[in-house]
């Protein structure tokens, strides 16, 4: 049966889902996007996505073409239309199609575009998250505002297939001798002293729905969180380390550029988080 997508006010079979050639997402990408986690049926930290959502489109002056209450109403609609019990939905706005190709924003009346499809997927019983993943280094060759969400994710796709290349799971961005995030997931270690490190929120990183979730979790249960730069040298002596997202929640990374973290498998401190973020994920899916 073919998925249904979502395009500009309508719900159509994704093999015929269209924009035009002339949208500033496909030219420019002129584009914001989001994705978030279904479980059973259920979006979760939907309100974290879609305040996100909000702040990147307002961050370059896009307009939403829908209200936020209207987007998650679209987003259950496709959920059940899908019949998606596990797997995510993908959403990206962009600044809508003109009549040519001008750098500026358009003049006229355009429509934002919105366009929205779901993937299968069971997050909770992924392989990966029982073995672990390789990670490698990459230089980060992004642009400087990677807060917004952007869909210009050309460094990214670079990075990501350098890790495929190189049988990892992911690859983490190094600026300055220091780890930014992974390519499409926020990198944590826990260091000797049992304290979780990832770097602090700014226009460095994407600000990660999961590894919010993630930090305040860890706090609550009184374990010590610094939000502050690691280097691969300090990851290589630490006791344990993994990345976030929405479609990965907490994934174990086993080693870096083929060396072992810890003992190579994956740390008791990652899987424990891992279960209290699918019980986080299980209790406020809405
Ligand atoms: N960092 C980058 C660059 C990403 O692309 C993503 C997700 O795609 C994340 C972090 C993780 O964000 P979230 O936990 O909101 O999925």
């Amino acid at each position: 049966m073919d998925q249904i997508a979502y395009v500009n006010g309508s719900f159509v079979p994704l093999s015929e889902a269209r924009v035009s050639v002339l949208d500033r997402g496909f030219l420019f990408a002129d584009g914001i996007y989001e994705v978030a986690a279904v479980l059973e049926g259920r979006l979760i930290d939907n309100a974290s996505h879609l305040a996100r959502l909000e702040r990147s489109v307002g961050e370059i002056a896009l307009a939403l073409p829908e209200t936020i209450d209207r987007i998650r109403e679209i987003q259950k609609e496709l959920i059940a239309r899908n019949h998606l019990v596990n797997g995510m939905v993908y959403l990206q706005v962009t600044r809508g199609a003109d009549s040519g190709r001008d750098f500026a924003f358009p003049k006229g009346d355009i429509k934002p575009t919105l366009i929205m499809f779901t993937t299968v997927k069971d997050i909770v019983n992924q392989p990966s998250a029982k073995t672990g993943i390789a990670v490698i280094t990459v230089p980060d060759l992004r642009w400087v505002r990677r807060d917004i969400k952007s869909v210009a994710l050309l460094a990214q796709v670079l990075a990501k297939q350098a890790a495929a290349a190189a049988g990892a799971g992911e690859a983490w961005m190094i600026e300055d001798g220091v780890v930014t995030e992974g390519g499409s997931s926020s990198a944590f270690i826990l260091t000797k002293d049992d304290v979780l490190v990832t770097r602090q929120n700014g226009s460095e990183i994407l600000p990660g729905c999961t590894r919010k979730a993630v930090v305040a979790l860890a706090e609550e249960r009184q374990l010590r969180v610094e939000e502050r730069p690691f280097s691969i040298a300090e990851a290589l002596v630490a006791k344990e380390a993994f990345t976030t997202s929405a479609t990965l929640f907490v994934q174990p990374v086993v080693s870096i550029d083929g060396k072992p973290i810890g003992n190579g498998k994956p740390g008791p401190m990652t899987e424990r988080l891992r279960e209290i973020y699918v019980e986080f994920a299980s209790a406020t899916a809405t």
